[in-house]
């Protein structure tokens, strides 16, 4: 089994942390954020206009977007609060792919008004584009859903069930129609697999949308000039996962772009819209054991619910926990470690093998760098944690506070002429 990875930072360093912070909060790891961007952009340096739209659903934290911003890299949005956090980091203009679905007009109003690029989910969305915004905008992409895909995947499931993107003819047709609308630069976008660690996942998605640009060529006339594959590059959680080769996958990808469109004389830009991928290894939910149970079976109590980390309990997701002083101790105590909620799925781990943990011990839940704090939630009356960047230096900097009673109290009106 491959060795498990530990924390960019010692015990100690955590308990000193932890006599100035309240656990539970996050730490997120800078340099490890940078050494992926720039990782991904060398893979891609092949491709001249290729550009990585951070998925901000992961981790809507201005000081990573604004760190990501500084590495190239631009936003992928699907709200009207996601677009207005990127305004207010400075991100703007074509730095901002907005690709949502079931779309309100003041969120096409928003994102064209930022200059953004729209990303339509479906042929209807053209009129409703121009009815938000009087006219349409001069560069829009458009979402495939091919039906079907060579690789299947857990989260996504079967193409032709999931919700997104639009089949072929209808594609067409929305190019058409965008064309003879005014729009003059178009690309292509499609997700087809979420959290994959094949690497043949991006290489085979390339395949599918440079053929669909040749055939969108000659059916409509239109040169598509960006293709974006989107998010789903998977990392590791369980142990023994191997992390994908970003080289190999960028390799992959150009082998496609040279065999099916340099041979027909065709040059596009290529995006990404990674998400987990750029920030999911990179950060750490530090908790304090306070609790110890042995019923029917032994079970660790600790101070961050699925509030703070919904994956396991939402969909019985794997993170990877570190006692932190006992990382070399033996794996003795198998237990559930579980948090405070009145929901019997708040649960971190299940039947895991940890070493022998006591009340005070400091656990750090790994690879929650992405859909972990941005998942939370106030159910209980729990109150959303801090984020931290643990900075290239060695620093510890805070970068979201915890909310406080007052943040929870400021939607409520407690005067009684307010309803009963
Ligand atoms: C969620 C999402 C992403 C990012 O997905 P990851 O799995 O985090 O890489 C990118 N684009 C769109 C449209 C998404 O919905």
């Amino acid at each position: 089994m491959q060795e498990e990875r530990h924390p960019p930072f010692t015990a100690e360093q955590a308990k000193a942390w932890r006599e100035m912070i309240p656990t539970p909060f996050y730490v997120y790891d800078e340099a490890g954020i940078r050494a992926c961007a720039t990782d991904l952009y060398k893979a891609f340096s092949w491709n001249k206009g290729f550009k990585e739209y951070f998925a901000v659903k992961a981790t809507p934290t201005p000081a990573i977007l604004r760190l990501l911003a500084s590495l190239g890299c631009g936003v992928d949005c699907a709200s009207l609060i996601e677009l207005m956090l990127s305004e207010k980091c400075g991100i703007v203009g074509k730095n901002i792919m907005f690709s949502s679905n079931e779309t309100r007009r003041e969120e096409y109003r928003e994102a064209v008004r930022l200059g953004a690029i729209v990303n339509l989910d479906d042929l209807t969305q053209i009129e409703n584009l121009r009815a938000a915004c009087g006219t349409l905008p001069d560069t829009v992409c458009c979402r495939y859903n091919p039906g079907k895909f060579q690789i299947t995947n857990d989260i996504i499931g079967h193409l032709a069930d999931t919700k997104f993107g639009m089949p072929e003819e209808q594609l067409i047709e929305a190019f058409r129609n965008l064309r003879d609308g005014g729009v003059r630069h178009f690309g292509i976008h499609a997700m087809l697999a979420s959290c994959s660690l094949e690497e043949t996942y991006y290489p085979k998605l390339a395949r599918e949308l440079f053929s669909l640009a040749l055939r969108v060529r000659e059916q409509t006339g239109v040169a598509v000039e960006f293709i974006d594959l989107s998010g789903g590059i998977g990392i590791p959680y369980r142990p023994g996962e191997q992390a994908v080769d970003i080289f190999a996958v960028g390799a992959g990808v150009k082998e496609a772009y040279d065999e099916i469109l340099l041979q027909n004389g065709m040059e596009v830009s290529i995006f990404t819209e990674l998400g987990r991928y750029m920030t999911g290894p990179y950060g750490y939910l530090l908790t304090s054991v306070i609790g110890k149970k042995h019923t029917y079976k032994e079970y660790v109590g600790v101070d961050a619910t699925a509030c703070d980390l919904m994956r396991p309990a939402m969909y019985g997701a794997y993170h990877p926990i570190t006692v932190l002083g006992r990382e070399d101790e033996e794996k003795t105590l198998v237990c559930d470690v579980v948090g405070s909620l009145c929901e019997n799925n708040d649960k971190f781990a299940v039947d895991r093998p940890l070493p022998p943990t006591e009340l005070g011990d400091m656990l750090a839940i790994g690879a929650a760098g992405a859909h972990g704090r941005s998942m939370g939630y106030n159910y209980n009356g729990k109150l959303r944690c801090a984020e931290f960047l643990l900075k290239s230096d060695g620093s510890l900097v805070k970068i979201r506070r915890a909310e406080t009673p007052e943040d929870y109290f400021a939607t409520l009106d407690i005067d009684p002429a307010f309803g009963i």
